[in-house]
């Protein structure tokens, strides 16, 4: 069908193919969706322009004292890595994220074992949790062959270490990360728990929101992107199943994510 005439040059320019059939979607949800997409674009160059922003000055700083003040040059130095590390990162989330709005369903389904799919996460996340003398714990049940499903295996690796990396980020040290996975006919259940700082209740429904942080400034110390949990939501939900959350404050927080077997 023909657009409809109420929309604005700027609306119309992000009509998709696909979105042709206005008919059978309301103009209020297509000027949602576009004022969504919107949000995401100017968050984007935020998100981006701010540590762009300060590479730059490290860098000019660096070169300006290299010579003169060789301990104020390392710092810099050190501090234009792990920005650059940050700007990587979001740069790779972002793409991830882009990958999966845009991509209908999962693109190559294959049979996944979600067991071993933990054990390099596991085995990824170890050395970072002892830094912090965080115990990293897995516990199973429920039959070994039962943990096979129908997935996209890089994604799923994905979601399951953002999860277990934000246990071992937001969680003192000292403190324990469990992992356990229980499966059965239906589906694989995985629980990642921590006795962490955990979410206060009014940020809850939120957190899987793109850039969402409980507190941007420890956020940004920590490195994150903001990112995480929505990639999570993501995969959990391009795999059928679902990701929910149980937290206390001060106590901890368990995320708990549900697959189908098929
Ligand atoms: P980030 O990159 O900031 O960690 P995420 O999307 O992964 O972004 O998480 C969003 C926010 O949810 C985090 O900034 C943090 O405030 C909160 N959060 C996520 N996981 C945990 C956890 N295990 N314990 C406490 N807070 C958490």
């Amino acid at each position: 069908g023909e657009r409809p005439p109420e929309l604005a040059p700027d609306d119309a320019g992000f009509v998709e193919a696909g979105m042709g059939e206005t008919d059978a979607v309301s103009l209020g949800e297509l000027k949602r969706v576009n004022r969504m997409r919107r949000d995401f674009v100017a968050n984007v160059s935020h998100e981006l322009k701010t540590p762009a922003t300060s590479l730059k000055l490290l860098a000019e700083s660096l070169v300006e004292i290299l010579e003169e003040d060789p301990d104020q040059a390392r710092f810099f130095a050190q501090r234009l890595k792990s920005e650059t590390e940050r700007l990587a990162q979001l740069t790779s989330d972002l793409l991830d994220l882009a990958r999966l709005e845009s991509e209908e369903g999962l693109q190559n389904p294959a049979e996944v074992d979600v067991r071993s799919v933990l054990m390099v996460v596991l085995a990824r996340l170890r050395p970072a949790a002892k830094r912090k003398n965080i115990t990293l714990s897995w516990r199973r049940s429920g039959n070994a062959s039962l943990y096979a499903i129908l997935g996209d295996e890089t994604q799923l690796t994905s979601m399951f270490a953002n999860l277990v990396e934000n246990a071992v980020k937001y969680t003192p040290p000292g403190g324990r990360v469990d992992v356990e996975g229980e499966s059965s006919e239906d589906e694989v259940s995985v629980r990642v728990s921590d006795t962490g700082i955990g979410i206060p209740e009014g940020s809850l429904p939120r957190i899987f929101e793109r850039f969402y942080r409980v507190d941007k400034a420890r956020s940004k110390e920590t490195g994150g992107t903001g990112l995480g949990l929505s990639i999570v939501r993501h995969v959990a939900e391009k795999h059928g199943g679902t990701v929910s959350v149980d937290s206390v404050v001060g106590e901890g927080t368990t995320f708990t994510v549900r697959l189908p077997r098929g």
